[in-house]
């Protein structure tokens, strides 16, 4: 077989998992809860089993949790989408984007890209023809975009622009500034916003989750993609969503339906009757936001350095007072001699720009968080 993707080996999420399972380390690496989703939710995945329910979805997503999304997005960001033809649920955010890349691009076609990226987006703009054009971020700058920067990467054959917030691996937040740029720089082209909203409730010190959708210039040309997994400690469902204007829609169920068709049925009736409580989904911030600080805390007193998470499970840690080592090696090492196993961020960066940092992911029991920072002191 001759290769579509020569430069494509196993994702840094299961080799980190992998080594961790093989050393026994702490495994924070890979993004995951190591704790159960609410047994509120079980019961209602197994209460729609038992009543049937284990045929294929409508194509677009169920009806109630069209519905009950449509009514969140509009209750909390006052933006406002028709479940009929605005809102299509997916098999995942990762679905959501690589379903968006199929229905937009044509060969040739460029979409800018923030590195680090998270690791799909790329592949999902290649294999779709299109070609990735990066703009790096870096520690020196705080991860902050330089929207100027961002303009002279703009052709004639830009189709779109890939955003992240709160950002994986950096947990940046976009700022209403970000976004007033952004629409300076895209007012009077066709260029499309595909945005990954996944840590959208996981936002922390009180700030405000903005989407490029909630600009309103932004709006009409915006992919909202989100997940089901982050917010109710269930990764292993595979549930998203892709909200979009109804021209938008159009082209995404399209793809959609050739990529999955639908998704799984039970878990969509779950989610519906679950969000019907707000506080369902509300309530992760604050978990999150003292497990950070908890994390954090425990840290104190190590050399790494660090500023506080703004969003996502993830944080990232300096170590350049410890080692000047890549941090793909140090990664391994530690994982195998300290017992903890994270993510080297420049795994992220097309030319694996190094900035000596690591990832950790939070969304762990405490016990797990307070023996790994332990061990973490004592470099
Ligand atoms: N989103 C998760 C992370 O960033 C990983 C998902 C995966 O393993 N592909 O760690």
């Amino acid at each position: 077989i001759t290769s579509k993707q020569p430069n494509v080996g196993t994702t840094i999420f299961t080799v980190m998992s992998q080594l961790a399972a093989e050393t026994g380390a702490l495994n924070l690496s890979q993004g995951f809860p190591n704790y159960n989703c609410s047994p509120k939710l079980i019961e209602l995945v197994n209460h729609y089993m038992q009543k049937g329910m284990n045929q294929y979805a409508p194509m677009a997503g169920i009806m109630p949790l069209r519905e009950i999304l449509a009514q969140k997005t509009a209750d909390l960001y006052n933006l406002h989408y028709h479940p009929n033809d605005e809102i299509t649920i997916v098999s995942g955010c990762t679905e959501a984007i690589y379903a968006t890349m199929a229905a937009i691009l044509h060969k040739g076609d460029e979409v800018i890209v923030f590195e680090p990226a998270y690791d799909s987006y790329v592949p999902s703009i290649e294999l779709n023809g299109g070609k990735a054009v990066y703009v790096t971020l870096t520690a020196e700058n705080d991860f902050t975009i330089n929207w100027e920067v961002v303009k002279s990467k703009i052709t004639e054959r830009t189709k779109a622009i890939m955003l992240t917030t709160p950002h994986n691996p950096t947990g940046k937040c976009l700022t209403q500034d970000d976004l007033n740029k952004l629409a300076e720089i895209v007012r009077d082209t066709n260029i499309f916003i595909v945005s990954d909203e996944v840590y959208e409730h996981i936002i922390f010190d009180n700030r405000q989750h903005l989407s490029p959708a909630m600009h309103p210039e932004l709006k009409e040309r915006t992919f909202l993609c989100g997940s089901f997994g982050k917010t109710f400690h269930t990764t292993g469902w595979k549930l998203g969503y892709c909200l979009a204007p109804k021209e938008l829609t159009a082209e995404f169920r399209k793809t959609h339906q050739w990529i999955t068709f639908a998704s799984p049925t039970p878990m969509q009736y779950a989610f519906a009757d679950f969000m019907k409580d707000p506080n369902n989904y509300l309530s992760v911030r604050a978990f999150y936001e003292e497990k950070r600080n908890k994390f954090i805390n425990w840290l104190k007193g190590s050399r790494f350095t660090w500023k506080p998470a703004e969003g996502s499970f993830f944080q990232m840690v300096s170590y350049n007072q410890i080692t000047d080592e890549s941090d793909y090696d140090l990664a391994v090492r530690w994982t195998k001699e300290i017992g903890v196993a994270s993510i080297p961020i420049s795994v992220f960066y097309n030319e694996r720009y190094d900035n000596k940092i690591l990832r950790f992911c939070f969304a762990k029991d405490d016990e797990t968080l307070e023996k790994a920072a332990e061990r973490l002191c004592k470099l």
